[in-house]
């Protein structure tokens, strides 16, 4: 069993190599745990060039705990408009409210307290606790398990239960104890700037000496995972109705992807339909009251890709000459403000 001093030279070839190459990020140079908490949420599943925008503009806008729960869902859901996996932005929300009201609108400090809030998991508790209050918790995300899985040489599976254990337990041993906080955004990094998933700078790592893979030869091959989700096909046909300065908006309800968001009336079917067969359907009938209408225009297939699913959509734009009784579920708005509302990346690729 290796103990702390057995990883001193691992420890500080990555605090220099840290020292040359870590990138000048604004939430680097803090240690309020509010801006750590929204530049950790903003940046999970998102590139850091994507998420420096919204997290300024977030910031700008929620500057502390209290103005984010203060403020309307709708707003944030907003503000996070393209960013994606909106559930983020609602648990950062319901959070804000959690600390106003059981933390008297302190953020809190301790690690168990840290992680009950909602949306936070391991790694953004042990993230807060270590960049902003110096505790000693190991931040493991997707680049840390690439950076232990090719150094030591892991071949188990890095999503798998007995992995999940066993890299928490070596990223714990590793990290320096004195300086969790630097330490833990070096491994990071180390793994964003130089061992990256296809292309890793080994001529130039300061580890390459030691590193397992690099010597046997097993760069590629390591991390491993158990294997991947399956993927489910949707096929979703909106419908953009037209009368006299108005439309129909529909907000997405919970147990699906987008909870919150705003789009046009939906069919949903269980695969691709033209638009002929679409127009003749009886939800389209329903929603339309079977009435005349004139067709404004239709958008091509768009395929839209998340984690688990990828949606095939497409958009008809019609002209009604009065409103159906179906309508009556939708809220009504003025065309004008369409762009008010927060929708998903798809929908407003349609608008
Ligand atoms: S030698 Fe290559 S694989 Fe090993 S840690 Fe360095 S960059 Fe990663």
């Amino acid at each position: 069993m290796n103990t702390n001093d057995d990883f001193k030279p691992f420890r500080q070839a990555l605090a220099t190599w840290y020292q040359s190459n870590k990138r000048d990020l604004p939430w680097r140079h803090t240690t309020d745990p509010y801006i750590i908490w929204i530049s950790e949420i903003i940046l999970q599943q998102t590139q850091v060039v994507q998420g420096l925008g919204y997290f300024n503009r977030f910031i700008e806008r929620f500057p502390n705990v209290k103005s984010l729960a203060e403020a309307p869902l709708d707003e944030v859901l907003k503000l996070w408009q393209g960013l994606g996996y909106y559930s983020r932005a609602r648990n950062l929300h319901a959070s804000a409210q959690q600390i106003m009201t059981q933390f008297h609108g302190e953020f809190p400090t301790e690690h168990a307290q840290v992680l009950s809030l909602k949306g936070i998991g391991e790694y953004t508790a042990a993230a807060i606790c270590s960049f902003a209050y110096q505790q000693p918790f190991a931040t493991i995300d997707g680049n840390v398990y690439r950076v232990l899985a090719r150094y030591f040489g892991i071949d188990t599976p890095i999503d798998s239960t007995e992995g999940k254990k066993l890299f928490s337990a070596l990223a714990t041993e590793l990290l320096n104890p004195e300086h969790p906080d630097t330490h833990n955004q070096a491994m990071m990094e180390f793994g964003a700037l130089q061992c990256t998933p296809s292309s890793p700078n080994c001529d130039a790592c300061p580890l390459q000496n030691s590193c397992i893979a690099y010597n046997h030869k097993r760069i590629a091959k390591l991390p491993k995972k158990v294997g991947k989700t399956s993927v489910r096909a949707r096929y979703f046909n909106y419908i953009f109705v037209h009368l006299d300065t108005k439309t129909y908006l529909h907000q997405r309800g919970p147990k699906d992807i987008w909870q919150g968001l705003y789009e046009f009336p939906l069919i949903e079917t269980t695969q691709a339909t033209n638009v002929e067969e679409l127009l003749k359907s009886e939800p389209f009938q329903k929603l339309t009251d079977g009435q005349s209408f004139t067709i404004l225009g239709t958008s091509p297939t768009k395929k839209h890709v998340l984690s688990h699913q990828h949606i095939f959509a497409q958009c008809v734009h019609i002209q009604l000459n009065k409103k159906s009784t179906a309508l009556n579920q939708y809220t009504e708005i003025d065309l004008k403000n369409l762009h008010d509302y927060p929708t998903s990346r798809l929908m407003e690729s349609f608008l």
